[in-house]
């Protein structure tokens, strides 16, 4: 293989897998990438889909949109990230009543568990819309990152700390992995020094 052909090969393939996009007019990008058997597979099925839905012929921004619609929504939904409050579907905080305390409830025995009800995760991510939560102690500039959110315990769940929705923040996943160092830093010098 001569040096010529070699760099024609590289060449082809940098262009293959190169993404671009570029802004057209302020209404219109153009994006382009190279797609996978697999995507290619999921794109001839969703235009057979749309097909069969009466769009004979629709073009790739219609079916990547209504992909890209399609999952954004679902993805939302799963983290609570809704039109509605989800806080308004709280359920009641437990009654305890003169009967409960003095005759044993099977229900009390079990122990509180590490999972976080739905409806308070719901309602968490709904505060923080989609973003991260975390402040700094000092310079008061809330983070925003949109990436990976988690949900941290103020007050630590292994020390008696609620699943609640003023005791969780939604937190990125570096700020929720930086956070959970510092915590563990301050209890190791409580124990040390306290
Ligand atoms: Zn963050």
């Amino acid at each position: 293989m001569t040096s010529a052909t070699a760099l024609l090969i590289a060449q082809s393939l940098l262009s293959q897998t190169e993404e671009r996009i570029r802004v057209v007019t302020p209404a219109l990008t153009e994006i382009r990438f190279s797609a996978d058997k697999e995507l290619m597979a999921l794109i001839e099925e969703a235009k057979g889909l749309l097909a069969h839905g009466g769009n004979l012929n629709p073009s790739l921004q219609e079916v990547f949109k209504r992909g890209m619609k399609f999952w954004v929504e679902k993805k939302k939904h799963e983290k609570g990230i809704t039109a509605n409050n989800p806080a308004k579907e709280l359920p009641a905080a437990p009654q305890v009543d003169a009967a409960s305390q003095t005759h044993s409830d099977p229900r009390a025995s079990i122990p509180p568990s590490r999972y976080i009800p739905a409806p308070i995760q719901k309602a968490v991510f709904f505060r923080a819309q989609g973003r991260s939560e975390y402040k700094p102690p000092h310079d008061g500039a809330r983070c925003t990152s949109r990436h990976a959110l988690e949900l941290h315990h103020h007050h630590p769940y292994g020390r008696g700390g609620a699943h609640s929705v003023e005791n969780l923040s939604a937190y990125c996943r570096v700020h929720n992995a930086a956070q959970a160092r510092w915590d563990a830093r301050q209890n190791r010098s409580v124990t040390v020094f306290g």
